[in-house]
């Protein structure tokens, strides 16, 4: 079925049902609307713990059907066909759409070899330039056809089961997620379990977009796929309780400015480019 189609059903399934406007992270029914598109979706902000979130909710249930096969967003979903993925693989992916060389430049400055999740794998794109980088990887992907391709094609090691990756318990120098959580119903948890699967002082590297300011809010925050609309405070405020420390914050463009505050770890007073960099350290 058309995903437009199909997200539209949905809508109008939750109004019927009427579902409940409580923060779907803290659970806190003070929330209020801040901004809304065609009046059908809305953005509603939690005062308790500062969540930005898209009205009607979606449900963990739809969104693990809904990612198998109908999300599209172009080539981060979109398989290449053999003969694309052959040119890229022949340059590292240098040049192509899927160049992830500055994310594994931002990750090599932080944790330079060792165990590496890729949390939210795609088709494979991330986790391949990751293991050409020398780091031991397993990539986590909810879609099952994208995750076969990964195996088939770049011989990434990835999982489609939540249960079989929390057996890594303490396992990873680094967990890496890179435009994932703002599609993620049950980020709350997946946040625990990054805890749980990285070793002591293991680092968790978030990438999502910034909704920083009204702009950034109203063109990326929520829509069909973006459920959430998150900013550094949001993460600055809860990642704590999650058990992470250390936390260093940044936004694109990465500047030379950039690369000499990441050596050391040092955020930035403001943050307001269009990409929020998070680097956390497991407590
Ligand atoms: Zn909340």
């Amino acid at each position: 079925m058309n995903e437009k189609l199909t997200f539209f059903r949905y809508l109008i399934t939750q109004y019927v049902r009427n579902q409940t406007d409580e923060c779907p992270y803290c659970g806190s029914s003070h929330t209020k609307t801040i901004a809304n598109r065609r009046l059908i979706i809305q953005l509603k902000k939690c005062s308790n713990c500062g969540l930005m979130f898209r009205y009607p909710k979606e449900t963990i249930d739809f969104n693990a059907n809904y990612y198998q096969e109908e999300y599209d967003e172009g080539i981060t979903t979109q398989m290449p066909d053999i003969q694309t993925l052959e040119n890229w693989k022949k340059t590292c992916f240098k040049g192509s759409p899927r160049d992830f060389s500055t994310q594994v430049s931002i990750v090599k400055a932080v944790v330079p070899s060792g165990n590496l999740l890729d949390f939210g794998a795609s088709w494979g794109y991330a986790s391949y330039q990751f293991m050409l980088s020398g780091y031991n990887v397993l990539g986590y992907e909810l879609s099952k056809p994208r995750a076969r391709y990964a195996k088939e094609n770049l011989q990434v090691s990835i999982t489609t089961s939540m249960s079989e990756l929390l057996k890594h318990e303490s396992f990873f120098d680094v967990v890496f997620t890179s435009h994932v959580l703002e599609h993620c119903p049950n980020f709350k948890d997946i946040l625990d379990a990054f805890y749980k699967v990285l070793k002591p002082s293991g680092k968790l590297v978030i990438l999502v977009p910034n909704c920083s300011n009204n702009t950034q809010i109203t063109t990326v925050g929520f829509g069909m796929h973006h459920i959430f609309a998150f900013n550094r405070e949001f993460f600055q405020n809860n990642l704590p309780n999650h058990g992470f420390s250390n936390l260093f914050f940044a936004s694109s463009p990465y500047s030379s400015e950039f690369w000499e505050k990441l050596k050391e770890m040092r955020s930035f007073g403001s943050v307001d480019g269009d990409e929020l960099l998070v680097i956390a350290s497991k407590s």
